[in-house]
């Protein structure tokens, strides 16, 4: 026979066939927990449906007109005019898909529009796009980091960043978040020879709190490591051309690799790497997460080009951004809700509750009145906490804030957060 065993070689008495072990019951306490939580009758808090989207600050959730304080459209780009028309006019001309990856028959004429918008836009001599931004620090720090080296990473890191270090083969470490002592600390006990890449993030988007770059990225290249810094969360309002937190920390030229995406700031879906690294383009032949996936439909990247274009000279709109992130911190703090931050260090503002009845009841009581935050619950969240985190757009009015205060006071009185 072609497995080579003759009939006669056979057990003659077969055991029997093993139970069926169901996979599935492993999620059981999730199942029963979720279950908990419906049965107190508020809304499933990860469940919510857009039914329609009237602009980059309001939709419309069970029939009601919302307020959208829990996005990351932060610079009002989704129905930027331009935006849409060259998204539409590449829907026209290339089609709905690429259907192949960017190594074969997926690069069309946007995908290169859009790569060299991003090299533009942080001056940088390469510049490759990636799926999502999660795929993109799945495959930058999988690929950088090979056996036998290093990667050290902030406690607190996005789950893409921690899920890179599982895919690839180096050693990790992880450093206290944000503490510069605790990084020179933990690179200091690594061996000299092999490499290192320290990852950190611009702006950290649980709490919204800003990294001290500019003195660790001091202490990584003392100790001889290179750095990838996250900035998702700061591109388009964070320093003189919008780059992020390391540029406004004056880190231009010192950062070896910068994680971005499209799907905040730009306003569509898509991740990217940018360096100057004059080797920079092997990436594109190694790194798997680049290679065996479908790269980007040409709407996504003509709409990200021109995105990305726009948001080199946004001046009026960085500044509309500041000015909402500064009176909602402001005014949460006036009412005596605990926040993430002491002062506003980013676009994310994030409301600390005591437990998670508080969250979700608190969350409740504001998609009630008509406004959407998110709702944070570990282990997405440090340290256990449950957080209602919101995120602020160029876009809301200062009477769109000022409803929101009014609808924030009434919900934390109501459920006895703020006295
Ligand atoms: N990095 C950080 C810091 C993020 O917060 C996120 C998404 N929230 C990502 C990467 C992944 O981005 P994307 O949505 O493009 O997958």
């Amino acid at each position: 026979t072609e497995t080579g065993l003759q009939p006669e070689t056979l057990p003659a008495d077969p055991a029997p066939v093993a139970p069926m072990r169901d996979l599935m019951s492993k999620f059981d306490g999730l199942i029963a927990e979720r279950q908990a939580l419906l049965d107190s009758g508020v809304t499933d808090p990860f469940a919510i449906v857009m039914d329609k989207v009237r602009s980059p600050t309001e939709a419309v959730i069970k029939g009601k007109d919302t307020i959208l304080l829990g996005t990351y459209n932060y610079m009002g780009m989704t129905f930027d005019p331009d935006v849409l028309a060259a998204g539409e006019a590449a829907l026209a001309q290339f089609g709905s898909g690429t259907n192949g990856s960017r190594m074969l028959n997926g690069t069309f004429r946007d995908h290169m529009a859009v790569e060299q918008a991003l090299r533009d836009f942080y001056g940088m001599s390469g510049a490759i796009v990636f799926s999502t931004g999660y795929m993109a620090n799945l495959g930058m720090i999988s690929t950088l980091a090979a056996k036998g080296e290093y990667v050290i990473l902030d406690a607190d890191s996005h789950a893409s960043i921690y899920d890179g270090c599982a895919q690839g083969n180096a050693e990790i470490v992880r450093f206290r978040h944000n503490s510069v002592e605790d990084l020179d600390k933990r690179l200091g006990r690594l061996p000299k020879e092999p490499g290192k890449l320290v990852v950190l993030e611009g702006v950290y988007s649980m709490l919204g709190d800003v990294a001290p770059l500019k003195e660790m990225v001091a202490v990584a290249k003392a100790h001889g490591a290179m750095v990838l810094s996250d900035e998702a969360h700061s591109m388009g309002f964070y320093g003189p051309n919008g780059r992020g937190v390391y540029e406004a920390q004056g880190l231009d030229g010192q950062v070896d690799f910068v994680i971005g995406t499209f799907s905040k700031s730009v306003g569509t879906v898509g991740g990217f790497c940018v360096s100057d690294h004059p080797k920079f383009e092997a990436i594109r032949l190694a790194c798997r997460p680049y290679i065996f996936t479908a790269s980007l439909p040409p709407s996504v990247v003509a709409t990200a080009a021109t995105s990305i274009r726009k948001l080199m000279t946004a001046r009026e709109k960085r500044e509309r951004l500041w000015a909402n992130a500064r009176a909602l911190h402001g005014g949460l703090t006036q009412l005596g809700f605990r926040l993430g931050t002491a002062t506003p260090e980013s676009a994310i503002v994030a409301v600390i509750l005591s437990d998670q009845e508080q969250a979700v009841a608190m969350w409740q009581a504001l998609l009630d009145s008509g406004v959407y935050v998110n709702m944070a619950r570990p282990p997405a969240t440090p340290a256990g906490t449950f957080l209602l985190r919101c995120s602020l757009c160029a876009e809301h009015s200062s009477e769109q804030i000022e409803r929101v205060l009014g609808l924030f006071a009434a919900a934390g009185r109501a459920v006895g957060v703020i006295g």
